[in-house]
């Protein structure tokens, strides 16, 4: 059955962001691999380049050291190709000696709560999506927005906080599209309000995070719903102390007059959004006991409470996650699935950042190295098989020469700008950019 050995192993890698890319590092650092990267889209980095936020230049510049990999000759980028659609799970198994899923978190997670879907109120992960110029985010209304209500107080919540919190003009140097940075001009940001289901104590952001919020230029700061004094800070962990003593620092110091405000609102929960066909209030209820309702006004609602994976079809799926034992993919019943892996977000759930992938990865990646060592070789079918079997279908991969026009081209915008690179965010404009062969239609 299985081909001769001396084939070098193949490994298909489905998604380009983080987890995958850290994941094809580790791959290649054996001699004899070889790997394909399939994305969606036809540019790497995933979240680092559609999730980490615009103003966060050092963390985007881990793009230079995962870019690396691409350098290697045994490594092959095909964009453009939708897991699922394109090409299949058993497709990828019959091709490839092993096949690893670093496909995120691509959902988010839902309140539940009467009012949620009006227009005016969303996902901060779509709003992030839009202001970091992804092809599919659908645009974001921002002329005459007053009043933004975010629910969760963990980091994207203080991410979306900054970027509306911010003057329009100390964005410019970032690689937002013109697009975005034109209808962030177009709003009339007052407040902000950040709403925590429990206290400061409890919130899930980090304190270098936190800091960079409060130290916002410009901004005054309140606090509701929790006296800090009240906390008893010698039971808290050193993290929980130091997020505390940066609140209370900062309302203690908060400019009494501000043009922006930043509301900082703990122990209440959304019961329910209200508007006339569009947001207009959030109606919370308090989660302490003594605490009161309130209602506050809102233009604009963003749901920040959290990401959620998707099913991969054909792949065994379990509450957001792909069940696995360090990385090796398994049955729904616990049994092994030999030769399928997970990386990243849909491997641990969407927590931690963007470094903690190089770790995930690696454990993965050992194990998946053990296998091809001591497990006999699969059957595999030429590559060839499955060029041919994408071209059938009218898939036709985008490459790495693909996206370097596009890298060129964003950094030619953004010197237009003053910025290192102006995102571009139409799928026309980036599909223009790919593949200059005419090729069949
Ligand atoms: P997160 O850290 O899990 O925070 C989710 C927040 O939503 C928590 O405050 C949680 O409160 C709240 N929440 C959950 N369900 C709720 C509900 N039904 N009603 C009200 N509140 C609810 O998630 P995230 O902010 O999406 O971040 C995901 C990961 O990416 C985190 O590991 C984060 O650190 C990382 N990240 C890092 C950076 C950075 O380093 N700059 C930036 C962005 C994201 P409870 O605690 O009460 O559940």
């Amino acid at each position: 059955m299985g081909m001769p050995t001396h084939e070098p192993p193949r490994v298909a890698i489905v998604g380009a962001g983080p987890s995958g890319l850290f994941a094809a590092a580790a791959l290649v650092s054996d001699p004899d691999v070889r790997v394909d990267i399939f994305d969606r889209l036809p540019t790497p980095f995933g979240l680092l380049r559609y999730g980490v936020a615009p103003d966060h230049a050092s963390i985007k510049a881990v793009a230079t050291t995962l870019a690396r990999v691409f350098e290697s000759d045994r490594v092959r980028f095909l964009g453009l190709v939708e897991f699922g659609r394109d090409v299949t799970a058993a497709e990828l198994v019959a091709s490839y000696d092993a096949v690893i899923y670093a496909v995120g978190a691509a959902d988010d997670r839902h309140l539940g709560i009467p009012g949620e879907d009006l227009p005016g109120s969303r996902s901060a992960r779509q709003f992030v999506a839009w202001y970091s110029g992804h092809p599919d985010a659908e645009p974001q209304p921002m002329a005459g927005v007053r009043d933004a209500v975010i629910i969760g107080v963990g980091n994207v919540a203080v991410d979306v906080a900054r970027i509306l919190l911010k003057e329009p003009s100390a964005l410019s140097v970032t690689d937002m599209p013109d697009t975005v940075l034109a209808a962030l001009r177009e709003a009339r940001i007052e407040n902000v309000w950040l709403v925590g289901r429990r206290g400061p104590e409890h919130a899930a952001f980090t304190t270098p995070e936190l800091r960079e919020l409060l130290e916002t230029p410009g901004i005054g700061i309140t606090l509701t719903g929790c006296d800090l004094e009240a906390i008893d800070s010698s039971v808290l962990e050193r993290h929980a102390r130091a997020n505390v003593a940066l609140i209370a620092g900062a309302v203690a110091e908060s400019p009494g007059t501000a043009d922006r405000w930043l509301h900082l609102l703990f122990w209440h929960r959304p019961a329910a959004l209200d508007g006339e066909g569009r947001v207009q209030a959030v109606r919370l209820e308090p989660t302490a006991p003594g605490a009161e309702p309130l209602t506050v006004p809102a233009d604009l609602v963003l749901r920040s409470i959290g990401y959620r994976g998707v099913p991969l079809p054909g792949v065994p799926y379990d509450e957001g996650r792909i069940p696995n034992l360090e990385g090796r993919v398994l049955e729904l019943d616990g049994s092994a699935r030999p030769g399928e892996y997970a990386v990243g977000w849909i491997k641990r759930g969407p927590v931690g950042l963007i470094g903690s992938n190089k770790k995930d990865a690696a454990e993965t990646v050992a194990h998946l190295l053990e296998d091809l060592a001591t497990q006999p070789r699969r059957h595999l079918d030429d590559l060839a098989a499955l060029d041919a079997t994408l071209a059938a279908r009218g898939v036709r991969p985008s490459d790495l020469e693909d996206w370097r026009r596009i890298d060129e081209a964003e950094i030619a915008r953004g010197g237009i700008r003053g910025s290192e690179r102006t995102k571009i965010e139409a799928w026309h404009d980036l599909l223009d950019l790919v593949r200059h062969d005419p090729g069949p239609a």
